[in-house]
C-alpha cells in the first residue's frame, strides 16, 4: 500500500552551519533558521490544544537559539533539543514540509 507521507532523505545543517537543511527531494529541499523551529514548536507548551492558539512569544526566544540535537522519532517526525532547555516539541514532516518557503512552496 502507498502512503503518500513527507519523508526527508537528508537532514542537516547548511555549509555555513547556522541552519537546518531539509532535502524532501533531489529537486527539493527547506532551509529552517533554528529560532524560527524553536518558534513553531507544536508542543502543549507553546501552542494551546484545544485552540490552536500560539502562547509562545517571539521575545521568550532568544535570537541566538540553537539546536543540541535532533533526533527521529519514529519515521514520521523530529524532535530537537535546544539550547534553551525545551525539547517536548515533536516536528511532524508535514509540520516541517508545510513551513517550507522555497520559491516553489511559496509560489503555491
Ligand atoms: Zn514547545
Ligand atoms: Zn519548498
Amino acid at each position: 500500500m502507498w502512503f503518500e507521507i513527507n519523508v526527508p532523505i537528508e537532514i542537516g545543517p547548511t555549509e555555513d552551519g547556522l541552519s537546518l537543511r531539509i532535502q524532501w527531494t533531489k529537486e527539493h529541499e527547506s532551509v529552517f533558521s533554528p529560532r524560527e523551529l524553536r518558534l513553531a514548536c507544536p508542543c502543549a507548551g507553546c501552542v494551546d490544544e484545544f485552540t490552536g492558539e500560539k502562547i509562545l512569544s517571539e521575545e521568550q526566544v532568544h535570537q541566538n537559539i540553537y539546536p543540541l540535537s535532533i533526533e527521529y522519532v519514529g519515521n514520521y517526525a523530529i524532535q530537537f533539543s535546544w539550547s534553551d532547555g525545551h525539547n517536548t516539541g515533536i516536528y511532524s514532516f508535514d509540520l516541517l514540509r508545510s513551513m517550507c518557503s522555497c520559491d516553489i512552496c511559496s509560489s503555491n
